[in-house]
């Protein structure tokens, strides 16, 4: 049977499964397209049905999570923990508290946790977990009192050598502090069970700038290869959270000017860019009050607010999505290759539609998918976890080194490999390619598991 005709019947079985499951086929679809080529050169793959195997998880753990709020009312949310794949290492990935979250979406995104942590070369397998519980509007009581049964049943299935989760979206060091507190009251073990906790109790330096610090590390290499630098370009981000802050604080840093940002409540314009006193300004109201955008341009009146309006139809060289899936649509890739956008650097996971990936890629301008250029988050946490075992901190200079280094060696996998699978400058189908066979090979060697 020819590839085409293998990877359309694999897709399709696969849709019939579990058609509900629109968000973890679409992620499944984009790697299954670019894995053509490698599937051909080594049909060891086919023959030991790697495809079928790696795009089922190892297992998922679906369970109650009751709690009350501060008035005594009970709450039942649902919790969940999808242990994708350890053929590399302990399952690996963070925690996502937020209303829109799935089992669907937390499948979607171990998926591509365990191609991303393939791609850091560190010995990390791939998972996903979280509830639909929403932290915005919630006091830290109420937090604490969630994040506690949660973890009552999550620990059962969590460890240092089994699975480390970490944060995302809606769960940041409070929420890792509580659920480390929780974990080591049930086992009475203080290990390095989580990643993302604070640093004096555990933590690595630059874990909560990873990410973001990762992400305009990746966009400079991208645009090296164009001998191109990212001094004086204007550039925007999406989400304002862990990642998105930090990406404009390591943008602006190298020279960029970050003109346009977001959250729930809308965006922000601002024509000066981010400065210091507006990124301390900024870095306090998200980390600190939780509060909106709406303040922002209370107190630097030139900027503008826009209620309700996503950041992508301001003019910029390079767009750096940080939110959440499918949150840059065809219509908002037209927008930005009109105003003469030339690099897309994903910070959030799967933020393109596929739409959107096919436009960047025709005009031809630079696109890196968010398993290669958000990587550096959970690479800290690898890096955290050495520290852990090793009973040390290491400096933020050492850290920010092996984080430089990780990107650096990522961006080079995704060159090499699309380059020697016939698609050079793809770095959609080198990081799809580096990460599957990594992770298929170590699947081979391990037998039938
Ligand atoms: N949630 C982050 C990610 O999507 C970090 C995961 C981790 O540190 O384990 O990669």
């Amino acid at each position: 049977m020819d590839i085409n005709t293998y990877t359309a019947d694999f897709l399709a079985a696969q849709q019939k499964r579990d058609p509900a499951q629109k968000v973890f086929h679409q992620a499944v679809a984009e790697v299954v397209s670019t894995l053509k080529p490698v599937l051909e050169q080594k049909p060891i793959y086919l023959k030991e049905k790697i495809l079928e195997r790696i795009v089922e998880p190892e297992r998922i753990i679906s369970f109650r999570v009751p709690w009350a709020d501060d008035k005594g009312e009970i709450h039942v949310n649902r919790g969940f923990r999808v242990q994708f794949n350890s053929a590399l290492g302990p399952y690996k990935g963070g925690i996502r508290f937020h209303s829109s979250v799935t089992q669907d979406s937390l499948k979607f995104l171990a998926f591509e946790q365990t191609f991303k942590n393939s791609l850091t070369t560190l010995p990390l397998g791939g998972g996903k977990g979280g509830s639909d519980f929403d932290t915005r509007g919630k006091s830290d009581a109420e937090v604490m009192r969630f994040c506690h049964s949660f973890i009552n049943e999550l620990y059962h299935h969590i460890g240092y050598h089994t699975d480390i989760p970490a944060g995302d979206l809606g769960c940041g060091a409070r929420e890792i502090g509580y659920m480390f507190g929780q974990y080591k009251k049930l086992t009475n073990d203080f290990t390095g069970a989580f990643t993302g906790k604070k640093p004096n109790w555990g933590g690595s330096l630059l874990r909560p700038q990873a990410t973001g610090y990762g992400v305009a590390y990746f966009a400079q290499n991208m645009l090296a290869t164009k001998k191109d630098t990212l001094q004086g370009k204007t550039a925007i981000i999406s989400g304002t959270g862990n990642v998105g802050v930090h990406a404009i604080e390591k943008l602006t840093e190298l020279g960029a000017k970050v003109v346009g940002f977001m959250d729930y409540d809308g965006s922000i314009y601002d024509a000066d860019g981010v400065d210091a006193e507006k990124l301390a300004f900024l870095k306090d109201l998200v980390f600190v009050r939780r509060g909106s955008l709406k303040e922002y341009n209370k107190k630097f009146k030139k900027a503008v607010f826009r209620p309700g309006q996503k950041t992508w139809d301001i003019p910029c060289d390079i767009a750096c999505p940080t939110a959440c899936e499918n949150e840059l649509d065809e219509h908002d890739a037209k927008t930005l290759l009109k105003n003469g956008c030339k690099c897309i650097c994903e910070g959030s996971n799967m933020p393109c539609t596929p739409q959107a990936i096919e436009a960047f890629q025709n005009a031809g301008i630079l696109y890196s998918p968010g398993k290669a250029s958000n990587a550096g988050g959970v690479a800290v946490s690898g890096l955290e976890m050495t520290q852990n075992s090793m009973r040390i901190y290491w400096t933020r200079e050492e850290v920010d080194q092996y984080l430089r280094r990780i990107m650096n060696s990522i961006h080079t996998s995704c060159l090499s490999y699309a380059e020697e699978y016939g698609m050079k400058g793809n770095y959609m189908a080198g990081a799809n390619i580096a990460g599957f066979i990594k992770v298929a090979d170590a699947m081979l060697d391990q037998g039938l598991v």
